[in-house]
């Protein structure tokens, strides 16, 4: 039985005062539930965020890391400073950091074995953009990957790995992909996993959707076989947006 996860990917929102604020106010809404949730500030509001949600189930997480652990690496955060924070839980592979900072799959593959072997739990981001959709490729990017970034990870270390299916066109538009195709593509890579791993790793593994995700079609989503979660950008930011998302099944 795969338990629902929902997360918040803040983006580049929220100073360490907001972020502070608002998780506070969420962690409060959220008393009492028992749906897992993550929430991923920009790197320097972390620490104030993490003070704010003490004692709260909330999950504090990294957007990024860098695929080093330290060194000459100027303007880059390691996982090292991240588990000294208290931060276990990190994206890694979000189609910004792959469509702006031009991150490949096989640098991507190598952040996610870092992260790995830090003991960090890891949510790797796939998706495809509209022209690659139109042009018929879903299924030979969503296999380039998931492949490439899952390289090397061990069956055991897929415990610690979500996959997120983000449709690129879905992200921040407003267009949502329909809760049938976002399924069908879910479906997809659990296949994928179970050829490069076993039927029990792909059952296990949970797949949130990402793209425009709101209070009024996460019901549909999470209601298909495949979606067991989902990442949520712009409304993540609002408590009045984020907490009906997250309570999707009440
Ligand atoms: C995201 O940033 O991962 C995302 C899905 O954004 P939005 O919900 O705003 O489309």
């Amino acid at each position: 039985m795969r338990k629902p996860y929902i997360a918040g990917n803040w983006k580049m929102n929220m100073t360490p005062s907001q972020g502070a604020a608002f998780a506070k106010d969420l962690a409060k809404a959220l008393e009492g539930s028992d749906v897992k949730v993550m929430i991923a500030p920009p790197f320097v509001t972390i620490p104030a965020v993490l003070e704010a949600v003490k004692g709260s189930n909330l999950i504090v997480a990294a957007q990024n890391m860098s695929d080093n652990l330290s060194g000459a690496f100027t303007g880059e955060v390691s996982a090292l400073m991240l588990k000294d924070l208290g931060v276990n839980d990190v994206i890694l592979g979000h189609s910004e950091r792959r469509a702006i900072y031009g991150e490949t799959d096989e640098f991507i593959n190598k952040k996610v074995l870092l992260a790995l072997s830090e003991g960090m739990n890891v949510d790797l981001c796939v998706g495809e953009t509209l022209e690659e959709r139109e042009a018929g490729k879903l299924e030979e990017i969503l296999t380039r990957q998931v492949e490439i970034g899952l390289r090397g990870v061990s069956a055991a270390q897929m415990a610690n790995i979500t996959i997120a299916y983000e449709p690129v066109w879905a992200i921040g538009t407003g267009k949502t992909a329909t809760p049938e195709d976002a399924d069908n593509a879910h479906a997809f890579i659990r296949t994928l996993v179970e050829k490069l791993y076993t039927k029990g790793v792909a059952e296990e593994l949970i797949i949130q959707y990402g793209g425009s995700v709101k209070a009024s079609n996460v019901k549909a989503l999470m209601s298909k076989e495949h979606i067991d979660g989902a990442l949520v950008g712009g409304a993540s930011l609002s408590v009045e947006q984020f907490l009906p998302i997250v309570s999707f099944d009440k």
